[in-house]
């Protein structure tokens, strides 16, 4: 069996081909999205998931949360004074407990699954996100754009060619659109641009910030707020903003010890507030169409991904901007998920699917380093030369040509990169190539370099003088062509080590650390009574019969769904 994974920086969704159709896989507290969160328990035990999330208020140095942000990167982030982990490991272990959670609700094992990552993902990330699906236990079947399988989810592959689609995918940190296209029926990802630094959580600042402005003790707890006040803050800025998307008016309500502090928030003072963070979602939209020389009103859909496009005030911002409504066929917190079980139906050879094709685009620039004289002599060295374009589909092979810039120069040495960036530096190196040449006045000798790149990531590189046929070749794989790094094994052998608590337990846990959140979050009557539920709760939890336990659980969450409405996740 193989899984659909739309591996979020806020929240994780995975969905599999079932009889025929997409189908989420809920978690073992029934629901569809499963935080992207760690948390470290005082025995030494993990959680991951809605628990986890819940205890970042009540434990924040021992919970991690949008590690996605530092895929690919060395940046390690501490659980507690000891633990340390790379976000590979921390996404690995929330891909773990979304295995367990989809082998028993499909009853059979899962080996393989596609893992979703964004558009502009570079090589290391991507690289990064694979072995975090294989320290989990999966065989990563394929990496596929986000985009493309939103687009899937909203039925791309039924509409005729040359149909395209702009997907909006605004999360919770992230925001990346796209335009994905039917060509010759293959679904293809013509442009996609984004802003890695702009989702739901930036709007959750700019609530606290609006908030920070009504008086000076509202100033004080926001430049006061140490860890726990921060994370108090954001929780509340959530709830609030959450509030306004179903309501015109909301509270914004923090308790400090025994006070409580309130006040009202309007969405139109929410919206003015907003009115930068809303500007910046203008200039990627122009960048794809630009990219993909794709005009608005050739358009078919808009389609709306990603929590924070559930927004009122984002849904208006989008409808001036495109003159249009979007289409909301698909919840935007699932298009991404069953999208990617669509993939994973077509690679285990379903016969409803056989009419599909998917093809992919190079997400980033792939070129090498190279030297120029100017007309004075002036060598300057680092420049980017690129050789595969951004948005080239892909697989795809292109050539160019470089000269030897010194007399009785004896090799050429190329530098391989992958980025946007004139200057070398600024961009990912991913290795480099060398060439012997015959000794010649600068310029006379031209060597060929020829990169080839296909869809498993594979990068060819080919470099040959044509005069005195010697050539070149390096191949860089996935795993920087090295093959597995020698220490997965290891690793994974390492995460496994790692205890995880057990599902029936973790779900004890997950309502006793939303209870404790609760508790925090209100005062006065409110309080009193989480406080005597939670006792009730704990003698449920010491009496140690399964059976009590899982009805004063049930009991419990039900009483405090009502309490804050929609379940906050
Ligand atoms: P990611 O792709 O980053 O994992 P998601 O697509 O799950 O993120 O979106 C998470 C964001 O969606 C959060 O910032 C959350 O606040 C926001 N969100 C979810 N539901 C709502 C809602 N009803 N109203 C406003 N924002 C919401
Ligand atoms: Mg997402």
């Amino acid at each position: 069996m193989i899984v659909g994974i739309d591996l979020g920086t806020t929240n994780c969704a995975i969905a599999a081909w079932k009889d025929g159709t997409p189908t989420l896989i809920p978690n073992a507290m029934g629901d569809v999205l499963t935080p992207s969160a760690v948390s470290l328990c005082e025995n030494g035990e993990l959680l991951t998931g809605v628990a986890a999330r819940d205890r970042q208020v009540t434990h924040p140095r021992h919970t991690a949360t949008s590690f996605k942000r530092y895929m690919g990167t060395r940046q390690k982030t501490k659980l507690g004074p000891q633990q340390e982990f790379t976000a590979e490991d921390l996404s690995a272990l929330v891909l773990r407990g979304l295995k367990a959670d989809a082998e028993a609700f499909l009853g059979v094992e899962v080996e393989g699954a596609v893992i979703t990552v964004p558009a502009y993902f570079n090589d290391r990330q991507r690289k990064a996100t694979r072995r975090a699906g294989e320290l989990a236990g999966f065989k990563v079947s394929r990496l596929l754009n986000e985009p493309t399988a939103a687009a899937l989810a909203f039925g791309i592959h039924d509409r005729s060619d040359r149909e395209a689609f702009l997907v909006f995918d605004l999360g919770g940190g992230t925001f990346d659109v796209s335009i994905v296209e039917m060509f010759e029926g293959i679904v293809e990802v013509r442009a996609s641009a984004g802003d890695n630094r702009l989702g739901g959580e930036d709007f959750n600042d700019c609530l606290i910030d609006l908030v920070s402005r009504q008086d000076d003790r509202w100033k004080q707890l926001r430049s006061s707020s140490g860890n726990e006040m921060g994370e108090k803050l954001r929780a509340a800025a959530e709830r609030t903003r959450r509030a306004l998307s179903d309501t015109a008016i909301a509270s914004f309500t923090v308790t400090e010890g025994e006070e409580a502090f309130t006040c009202e928030i309007s969405e139109r003072a929410f919206e003015e507030h907003a009115g930068p963070l809303l500007a910046r979602l203008r200039e990627p939209v122009l960048r794809s169409l630009r990219d993909s020389n794709i005009q608005v009103s050739k358009l078919s859909e808009i389609v709306l991904v990603g929590g924070a496009t559930r927004m009122p005030v984002v849904r208006r911002a989008i409808t001036r901007m495109f003159g249009r409504f979007p289409n909301q066929s698909v919840h935007p917190d699932h298009a991404v998920a069953l999208g990617a079980s669509v993939q994973a139906g077509l690679l285990m050879g379903d016969k409803a699917l056989e009419e599909i094709r998917l093809s992919d685009v190079c997400p980033f620039t792939l070129g090498v380093d190279n030297a120029q004289i100017d007309e004075r002599g002036r060598l300057y060295e680092g420049i980017f030369s690129p050789i595969i374009e951004r948005n080239t589909p892909i697989p795809a092979s292109r050539v160019n040509y470089y000269q030897t810039i010194v007399d009785n120069q004896r090799e050429l040495m190329f530098g391989i990169y992958q980025g946007e960036s004139r200057d070398v530096t600024s961009n990912v190196r991913l290795g480099e190539i060398r060439i012997p040449v015959p000794p010649k006045p600068a310029g006379e000798v031209v060597v060929e370099c020829r990169f080839s790149y296909d869809s498993n990531g594979l990068l060819e590189i080919d470099v040959s003088n044509p005069e005195t046929g010697v050539t070149r070749n390096l191949v860089l794989t996935e795993h920087d062509g090295d093959g597995v790094p020698p220490d997965l094994a290891e690793r994974r052998k390492a995460l496994a080590a790692l205890k995880i608590h057990p599902r029936e337990e973790a779900l004890n846990i997950a309502v006793s650390a939303r209870a404790a959140r609760c508790y925090e979050s209100f005062v006065g009557a409110t309080r009193e009574a989480i406080g005597r539920n939670i006792t009730l709760w704990e003698s449920a939890l010491n009496s140690q019969n399964p059976r009590t336990i899982a009805e004063q659980r049930l009991a419990f969450t039900e009483w405090l769904d009502s309490l804050e409405g929609e379940r906050f996740l």
